[in-house]
């Protein structure tokens, strides 16, 4: 068996010791003679793994009581439609466009109302984080929007928008777990699991619980409703039940590690590590406005688009997967999410130089 470094977008890296503990668990899980995946959804034993999963997810987060967690399907797509059906009760919402999953979002909320474009990096190809400290806020917005980091093109929001009392809304796909965040600050956060936390086909939403109610946009489907999950526990219908066990497992994993903090300060390291070379190199450079580095989607490029293919081919061959970038902007993109191993970045970079000393 021969593990290669794989620097997915998404789906991406999971644990190695959740994939074993996973397969160790396939045949007979817990002696119940069954695997997860061959389980009621309303077993005791099920019960118990996506109750200790949500548990396990409030306290790495520091969830307050006055918030839901749901767990749902449909990918974080499914959530461009269903935050406005739920949440536009004054049908207008404020977009901050910072790459082409909060495009999608915007272009989705402007199916179901009002959605106002109140800021924007499209101007220099999604590079940066626009200043979000004084926007135009619509005073009947029912919402700002967000998509905090950016898997694409590699930006992160370090500061949150000044969203002038109207809940914040936030995909967090791409960074969630990676470092610790007041729940407080925001109304509702959501992202696909399949970048940091599990696999694809679960999607984790918590939202205050004063925003999931009764008046929906008319025509809201049954399951495209907050309310609908959150009075059922998120089993309202069967749900992604083996996706959520694997989650589970990934937050005792983040547990077992010493929380967000300790993976901050290890995203950091690594981070760091890819972004110290980028500086210094004299072949490859980084796409990004320094401050607003992602510690997740590391994009570069050489300038050269035939080097920039023959890097990711000789990559490939050393073990090195998908550093492709994606598709709509071309050159390189190493994602490195929290299972990814710090051994696999450090050998990244040592592959770099190398690279660029025979190039
Ligand atoms: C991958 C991604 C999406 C899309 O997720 P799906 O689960 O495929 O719908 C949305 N937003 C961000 C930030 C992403 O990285």
């Amino acid at each position: 068996m021969a593990r290669v470094y794989n620097f997915s977008a998404g789906p991406a890296v999971l644990p190695e010791e959740v994939l074993r503990e996973a397969a160790e668990e396939m045949l007979d899980y817990r002696g119940t003679g069954m695997s997860v995946m061959e389980m009621s959804h309303r077993s005791k034993a099920y019960e118990t793994i996506i109750k200790e999963a949500e548990a396990d997810l409030r306290e790495l987060m520091g969830i307050p009581d006055n918030y839901k967690v749901l767990f749902l399907q449909g990918g974080a797509s499914q959530q461009f439609a269903m935050i406005p059906m739920n949440l536009m009760k004054n049908r207008v919402a404020d977009y901050i466009v910072t790459g082409q999953w909060a495009r999608k979002a915007y272009q989705e909320a402007a199916l179901y109302g009002k959605a106002n474009k109140i800021a924007s990096s499209e101007d220099e190809t999604f590079s940066y984080i626009p200043d979000c400290s004084d926007l135009p806020v619509s005073p009947d917005a029912d919402y700002v929007y967000i998509c905090e980091n950016n898997t694409i093109y590699g930006t992160k929001f370090k500061t949150l928008p000044d969203t002038k009392g109207k809940p914040l809304v936030a995909d967090v796909s791409s960074c969630f777990l990676s470092e610790p965040v007041d729940v407080a600050k925001y109304g509702l956060i959501y992202g696909g699991v399949q970048k940091n936390i599990g696999p694809a086909g679960v999607v984790i939403v918590i939202v205050r619980e004063d925003l999931v109610t009764e008046e929906v946009l008319p025509g809201t489907p049954t399951m495209l409703r907050y309310k609908t999950h959150v009075d059922n526990n998120s089993l309202y219908n069967t749900p992604p039940a083996y996706g959520i066990y694997i989650c589970g497992k990934v937050f005792k994993w983040l547990k077992g590690k010493g929380g967000l903090e300790a993976m901050k300060a290890y995203n950091e390291k690594k981070a760091g590590i890819l972004y110290d070379f980028l500086d210094g190199s004299s072949l490859f450079h980084g796409t990004v406005r320094r401050e607003d580095r992602s510690l997740m989607n590391v994009p570069f490029v050489t300038g050269n688009q035939e080097l920039d293919a023959k890097f990711v081919k000789e990559a490939k061959e050393a073990g090195f997967e998908n550093l492709k970038g994606h598709r709509s902007v071309g050159g390189m993109r190493a994602s490195i999410y929290n299972a990814m191993p710090m051994e696999g970045v450090e050998k990244l970079a040592a592959f770099m130089k190398d690279f660029e000393k025979r190039n």
